[in-house]
């Protein structure tokens, strides 16, 4: 008895810790590309101040959501040997470290795209994702700027992969790298990448900001997250939008 309040009690105290850790992440992550942004592009954020503010709301919100099943995750990975995370460089052959992180990406992505269509559905576009859209023109502070129903949708995905996919621990950190800063550079409103990779035969298959502008500007189109796959073989890659 005593153990299981305490194991409950664990976890719980990991779903917080990791709410906190999500939510300095998005604090420090986005402020650093929002001054990057002023410097950059100096007045590209003007008048935005209340939208920002909503922004930031609805993203501290989404830190707590995707902290909580992240934390407990982590916790019972520690405690119990949960997950196929691996800590030993030599447990698997060493392509599977890059193989690993576009397969975690590709999964990431094909989920996002098929649960943001359907959150392009009229019914549930108002309950679920107009928020998101509120931003309009996004900006560094809205990369996690969700309703709850949509961030549940996006915080459930690597702790689900983790227990499918084996991933080295340092490959995972990757991961979530790659996600928090295509996530703020893609609502950033300028494009960060050079104009040669994005009009690349490369960037015929990668999503930046260029792409996912044009997403808050049209809506029925451009719905993928890392790759444009999904949107080139279902028609709905509209290309890309010129952001300043
Ligand atoms: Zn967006
Ligand atoms: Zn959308």
């Amino acid at each position: 008895m005593g153990g299981t309040t305490s194991a409950w009690a664990a976890a719980a105290l990991s779903a917080i810790a990791m709410a906190g850790i999500v939510l300095a992440r998005y604090f420090a992550t986005s402020g650093l590309f929002a001054l990057a942004t002023s410097r950059a592009r100096p007045g590209l954020y003007e008048g935005l101040g209340p939208q920002i503010r909503r922004e930031i709301g609805w993203s501290a919100m989404s830190a707590v959501v995707y902290g909580i099943p992240a934390g407990i995750v982590a916790w019972g990975w520690q405690a119990h040997g949960w997950t196929r995370i691996f800590t030993d460089i030599g447990d698997w052959p060493l392509w599977w470290l890059p193989a690993s992180l576009f397969v975690y990406l590709f999964a990431h992505d094909t989920w996002f795209y098929w649960t943001h269509r359907i959150m392009h559905e009229p019914r549930i576009f108002r309950a679920a994702h107009a928020v998101h859209h509120a931003s309009r023109p996004p900006t560094a502070w809205a990369a996690m700027s969700f309703h709850p129903i949509e961030a549940l949708t996006g915080a459930i995905v690597v702790p689900a992969l983790v227990f499918l996919v084996p991933i080295h621990v340092g490959v995972l950190g990757l991961v979530l790298a790659v996600m928090t800063v295509m996530g703020i550079t893609n609502h950033m409103g300028w494009e960060i990448f050079p104009r040669r990779l994005v009009h690349s035969r490369l960037g015929h298959w990668l999503i930046t900001a260029s792409h996912h502008q044009r997403h808050h500007e049209q809506y029925s189109c451009n719905y993928g997250l890392y790759f444009r796959f999904w949107d080139h073989l279902c028609s709905t890659d509209r290309g890309l939008a010129t952001p300043r």
